[in-house]
């Protein structure tokens, strides 16, 4: 299996913490199955030498429960006359900083940026609508206010484009309509209530930012619409999730887990998060890009 180098830098940072290894040390090749052996004898785990959810947990938990904490921080959004939707909403620390550079772009470019919140409490509600292992709870994600699209194209401050093609790097491409923008013509998918369950096209000439792409290049990077409404007919609205943007770029792919992300934030101690919630605390060790997104 070839590894990344963000990937081995992760190990390498960790093992170094836990004294597996020395500065300079070569991790690669046969030396890292040997190095996560010495590893697992040293934390009384199984020795396999394989990089498995357990192995990870024991690497990086310690380390994070040493290391000092990121904060929660308030983000300013557009709050729009008529749209529900909110003025403020709140993210992990890094993902602020990013969120607040996206901000100013599309400000700069007269769009304007909704919120229909970001972080989101350990005791909200799971459903078919909410995951639980949803990077909201790390304060890793953002949703657009889910008012501010999909209903009158013609005028709202989204607009969504389904992207065409097989395997399309996203369902939706979102565009922020803006006097900066490019004057394109877009086919959008829209419809006219909450409860009509099935989706209609109109093509629409105006300015637009492909908030998107904007998006992804400050690092916030849109997921697949739920079940809800991949199906053909009642779809719903609200599984259709073309408002969520989330953080990947901050996360290590098979390296970053769930509860250790939770653990980098003030006030989330582990016998905090179990007491909160349990279903969450059970997915602590879910691997992200295995199956943690
Ligand atoms: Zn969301």
């Amino acid at each position: 299996m070839a590894y990344t180098d963000q990937f081995l830098n992760a190990i390498q940072k960790h093992l170094l913490f836990h004294k597996i290894i020395e500065p300079g040390d070569d991790i690669t090749n046969r030396n890292l199955k040997n190095n996560i052996i010495d590893f697992q004898d040293k934390a009384g785990i199984y020795t396999d030498g394989i990089i498995g959810p357990e192995t990870l947990w024991e690497i990086q938990f310690p380390y994070v429960m040493s290391t000092e904490k990121m904060n929660w921080v308030r983000c300013e959004a557009d709050k729009i006359n008529g749209i529900e939707g909110f003025d403020n909403f709140i993210l992990r620390e890094d993902a602020a900083r990013q969120y607040n550079l996206l901000k100013q772009e599309i400000r700069d470019r007269g769009g304007k940026i909704t919120s229909s919140g970001g972080k989101r409490s350990l005791t909200a509600g799971v459903n078919n609508h909410r995951s639980a292992k949803s990077m909201h709870y790390a304060g890793l994600a953002l949703d657009l206010s889910i008012n501010s699209g999909f209903f009158s194209p013609k005028t709202d401050p989204f607009v969504m484009v389904k992207n065409k093609g097989t395997n399309p790097k996203s369902y939706w491409q979102v565009y922020c309509r803006a006097q900066g923008g490019e004057l394109i013509e877009i086919e959008a998918t829209y419809w006219d209530s909450w409860g009509s369950g099935k989706d209609k096209k109109i093509k629409i000439k105006d300015r637009f930012i492909d908030f998107t792409a904007t998006a992804e290049k400050y690092g916030f990077h849109p997921i697949s619409p739920r079940r809800g409404y991949l199906r053909s007919t009642n779809k719903q609205y609200l599984s259709s999730e073309w408002w969520h943007f989330q953080a990947n770029p901050l996360l290590i792919p098979e390296f970053s887990q769930f509860g250790i992300e939770l653990l980098k934030i003030e006030d989330y101690s582990p016998e905090f998060i179990r007491m909160q919630n349990r279903s969450i605390w059970g997915n602590r060790k879910s691997i992200f890009r295995k199956n943690w997104w």
